[in-house]
């Protein structure tokens, strides 16, 4: 097989070490004579994989113990239905704050809105989704059941590198394509949640860190598996949930520890986002989308001061094993995704054709 760096945005690439012990175990899972995706979600070789996919989150993302981790159907997409079912039965309004910092906030939002108020606090809609807006949490009414934000924004390439401090009310982060790249007090959150397609593991199905308090508000109408209650009440089995996507997380879970850890993962990722930074802002041929002091760590957004070369820029990187760098179709120009499975080495070999690039069509 020819070595291609794939920097699609998700479903996005895993450990080379992951796919080939996934490979190596799929037809017999530890001498069963049987893989996991043809076991019962109840047998003790599942309980294994799940209590350790736990132990696994726990210590990597620093978990306090007051926090339940849940895995839950439907992806990212669902928990924007979830968040709202299960919290705004705290505000006696039914109100909720988003912060719209793009594509998935503002969907997130409109989903609240099926079953509540849902307002926009702060917005960086007028500037593209280029930044993280200004944002004043003491102008939040006091019956605001949470306040939810993006921590890393996919399309636009921008992310919080601080949080804002809520008080009393609970923040909720949206952080599919960050989670577990850089190091987070989980304490400063009422619910983390992630789909798996980024930095965890297969997509369709979503790790959910929610502090217990926060259970057992769910609203009357809310589906049996949308309730965060019944996963925590069940370890997320109260009906057959995706073994085969918590089988591969507890690889990819295993392969972030081998690997040092979060911090080790965080100061590697520094160094590869850096990488490409370094080609954007030394030249005029390249410019980035977002604004550098709000710069994402995971995807790296830019455009060409010659527009018309874009479909030459991603054909020709493709002719050089580099895959799938063609922005998301609302924000255009190019998009290098870089979550911890992607090497130091892919990095340098797009910074390397980028400079190439630009010597021969500038
Ligand atoms: N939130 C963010 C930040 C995302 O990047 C994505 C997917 N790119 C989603 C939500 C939607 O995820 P899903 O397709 O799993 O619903």
């Amino acid at each position: 097989m020819t070595q291609v760096y794939n920097f699609g945005a998700g479903p996005a690439m895993l450990p080379a070490e992951v796919m080939k012990k996934a490979q190596a175990e799929f037809l017999d899972y530890q001498g069963m004579g049987a893989g996991v995706i043809e076991i019962s979600h109840r047998s003790k070789e599942f309980d294994a994989i799940l209590n350790r996919c736990d132990e696994l989150l726990i210590e990597l993302a620093n978990i306090p113990s007051n926090y339940k981790i849940l895995y839950v159907h439907g992806g990212a997409q669902m928990q924007f239905s979830a968040v709202p079912l299960n919290l705004l039965g705290r505000s006696a309004s039914k109100s909720a704050s988003y912060i719209e910092t793009g594509t998935w906030g503002v969907k997130a939002r409109k989903e609240a809105a099926r079953f509540g108020n849902a307002t926009t606090a702060a917005s960086s809609a007028d500037t593209g989704f280029d930044r993280i807006p200004e944002f004043d949490p003491s102008a939040l009414p006091a019956d605001t059941a949470y306040v939810h934000i993006t921590s890393n924004n996919t399309l636009y390439g921008t992310r919080w590198h601080d949080f804002p401090q809520t008080g009393d009310i609970p923040l909720v982060a949206d952080m599919t394509s960050e989670f577990l790249s850089r190091e987070i007090d989980i304490s400063q959150f009422g619910i983390i949640f992630a789909g798996l397609q980024k930095n965890l593991g297969p997509a369709g199905l979503a790790v959910v860190i929610i502090r217990e308090d926060l259970l057992g508000n769910a609203l009357e109408i809310t589906p049996a598996l949308l309730d965060y209650s019944v996963y925590a009440g069940s370890h997320s089995l109260s009906n057959t949930n995706n073994t085969f996507a918590i089988y591969m997380m507890g690889l990819v879970l295993e392969w972030v520890k081998e690997q040092g850890g979060v911090a080790k993962l965080e100061a590697q990722n520094e160094r590869k986002a850096k990488l490409l930074y370094d080609v954007i802002d030394e030249s005029d041929f390249y410019l980035g989308v977002a604004d550098p002091a709000h710069r994402s760590i995971m995807n790296v957004t830019f455009n060409l001061a010659k527009p018309e070369l874009l479909d030459t820029f991603v054909d020709e990187a493709l002719e050089n094993g580099l895959y799938a760098l063609k922005g998301h179709r609302d924000v255009g120009g190019a998009r290098a995704s870089i979550y911890n499975a992607m090497p130091v080495a892919g990095c340098e070999a797009l910074a390397t054709f980028m400079r190439e690039f630009e010597r021969k069509y500038a």
